[in-house]
Order: C-alpha cells, then sequence, then structure tokens
C-alpha cells in the first residue's frame, strides 16, 4: 500500500495568493480534491490530505502530519503570482537532478504540462518548508499564475481543475505503477468461441426461462424456472441470455434483470451506512469496525462502488445500505 499525502496549499485565515478575483486557497484545495478523486480509482493507493475543506493549517502541521503517518510521497499544489505565467514545479533544492525525487517530479511535470495549456516554466528547487520538513520524497507545483488573466480564466474551468488534478494522479499512478481497480462501468460481453461461450452467470434470484431471447426480454410465454445457481451461458442476445447447466448445448433464457436482487440507485449527496456483512473496501482492505454503523456522504458513484466522503473509500454497493 502505497501512502501518498496530498497538500492543498494554504487555507483558512491564509488565502494565499490572490488576483482576478479568485484566492489561491481555494484553488489549491478544488485541485487537490480532483487529484484524490483520481488516484482513489487505483489499488493498493492510500490518500491523506493536510486539509479537505477551507481551514488553517500551519505549514509545521502539515509536514508533521504526514512524518507521522509515514507517507511514502508528498505532493503539494500552489498557485503562483507576481504576473508571469505558465506552470512550474520544485523538489528540494539540496536534492541532484539524478535523485529519485528528481525523477518523480518529472514525471508528474510532464503529465501536468501536458493537459494544463500552460506555458513552460520548468522545474526549479527551493528550500521550501514542505519541501524541507517532509521525511519522504516531494513535489510542489505552481500551477499557473492567478493574478495573470490568462492563467486565471482557467483556474475558473471546473474541466480545467478536473484535468490539472487527473494529471497530478496519473503521474503518481505512474511512478508507483498503479494499477485501476474499477473494472470499466460497460461490462464488454465476451467474444463467443466456437459454439459455445465460456462464461458462467450467476443467477441469484430464482427466475423464469423462455424458449426465445424476444420472450426473454417481453417476459411472456415462461417455459420454465431457473433456479438460483451459477450457470453456463450458451448464447447471449438482445441483452437476454441463455443459460445451462451442461456446458455447450442450450438451455433457458432467461432476463438478467430479474434473476438479481435489484439494488436502491445511489447518488452523490446522499447519506448511508456500511453494513455489519461488509468486510473488505472494494479495493481490497479489510473495513475496521469503527466505520460502520456511521453516517456517511456518497461522494462520488461508480458502476458496482461509492466513494464515502468521510473516509475516502471505495466501498462496494451490495456492502451499504440507504440511511
Ligand atoms: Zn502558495
Amino acid at each position: 500500500m502505497v501512502k501518498i499525502f496530498i497538500d492543498p496549499g494554504h487555507g483558512g485565515t491564509d488565502s494565499g495568493a490572490t488576483g482576478n478575483a479568485l484566492l489561491e486557497k481555494n484553488i489549491t484545495l478544488q485541485i487537490a480534491l480532483a487529484v484524490r478523486k483520481y488516484l482513489s480509482e487505483y489499488k493498493g493507493v492510500s490518500i491523506k490530505m493536510s486539509r479537505t475543506t477551507d481551514k488553517t493549517v500551519t505549514l509545521n502541521e502539515r509536514t508533521k502530519e504526514a512524518n507521522s503517518w509515514g507517507a511514502d510521497y508528498f505532493l503539494s499544489i500552489h498557485i503562483n503570482a507576481g504576473k508571469g505565467t505558465g506552470f512550474e514545479s520544485y523538489i528540494f533544492n539540496k536534492l541532484s537532478d539524478t535523485s529519485s525525487s528528481a525523477k518523480k517530479r518529472t514525471i508528474i511535470h510532464k503529465k501536468v504540462l501536458a493537459v494544463n495549456e500552460l506555458r513552460n516554466r520548468g522545474q526549479k528547487k527551493a528550500n521550501l518548508h514542505v519541501l524541507r520538513e517532509s521525511k519522504m520524497e516531494a513535489a510542489l507545483t505552481e500551477n499557473g499564475f492567478i493574478d495573470t488573466a490568462i492563467d486565471a480564466i482557467k483556474m475558473k474551468d471546473k474541466a480545467w481543475i478536473a484535468r490539472v488534478g487527473k494529471a497530478h494522479a496519473e503521474g503518481i499512478a505512474q511512478i508507483y505503477n498503479l494499477k485501476k481497480s474499477s473494472p470499466p462501468s460497460t461490462p464488454t460481453p465476451s467474444k463467443p468461441t466456437s459454439n459455445s461461450i465460456k462464461d458462467t452467470y450467476k443467477v441469484i434470484k430464482t427466475t423464469e426461462g423462455y424458449s426465445t431471447a424476444q420472450d426473454a426480454k417481453n417476459r411472456k410465454n415462461k417455459r420454465s424456472t431457473v433456479s438460483a445457481g451459477t450457470y453456463y451461458v450458451y448464447k447471449k442476445a438482445s441483452g437476454m441470455l441463455n443459460v445451462t447447466k451442461q456446458k455447450g448445448t442450450p438451455g433457458s433464457w432467461i432476463n438478467p434483470t430479474t434473476s438479481s436482487p435489484k439494488q436502491p440507485s445511489f447518488k452523490v449527496g446522499d447519506h448511508v451506512v456500511i453494513k455489519n456483512s461488509a468486510k473488505t473496501y472494494a479495493t481490497g482492505e479489510k473495513i475496521p469496525s469503527w466505520v460502520k454503523n456511521k453516517s456517511l456522504t456518497v461522494q462520488q458513484v461508480a458502476s458496482e462502488r461509492l466513494l464515502l466522503k468521510e473516509i475516502t473509500s471505495w466501498v462496494k454497493k451490495t456492502d451499504v445500505s440507504k440511511k
């Protein structure tokens, strides 16, 4: 499990740089939350943030928290000021260009530069608190100039924020060779091999069997009852499945929407509770008991999983109930 500490610059009473009716603290938080959102789509990563709201956190508190957590990487997000234009990134000034820190920073720098439509001001070094006092490898990005109109206009664009956040996440994923944890949202039907399909299908709830795919679709002319269990898929047509206990021989057509229990639909902002029976997060780690029986907020919805805000974790939809 690689531990990534994301540090949105400034916050609370410290607004950071200002310009063009923008405050640095707000932009850094939006980008950092986007980094977290995209990074949490990967397996084997644990994420902590120095702040997730507009609150005051001292520089010392930021590095102390990352150090005591034992983060593997410290990523600090900032916005520049001083009437320049463009993107630049920093590592601690005592590090060499061939250091592992420098190489990691280069990966992030290139990823972000490829999407932010900002001039490249280069990969730089500086004696900054968060880079110096963090015990782990660290980088700080300056994502444009808040007091320069052509840079600031981008910061007002939600799509730009998302792109920049995603690029930081992709950089980290590349550095640690992280793999996406969620399967594609629409499963691609497997190609039939000769006459049979190798897939199996689990009928969760006893359902009706039909003679044709069309009947199954219309739920007309029921022919048999298909009891719960695992079946071979003989054929697929119009979203219907022909399932059989004997591989390679035709069985009954079923309507998959009736054979699986209906799942409640979730939307962002819903309050849910993790079921007592739940064992692991969608990413595989054990669910500690203290998060159960607690009202949690849905922050993101994927095909089979939900990102819960208070615990920054992906949980299988089947493991939660609506509050
Ligand atoms: Zn700053």
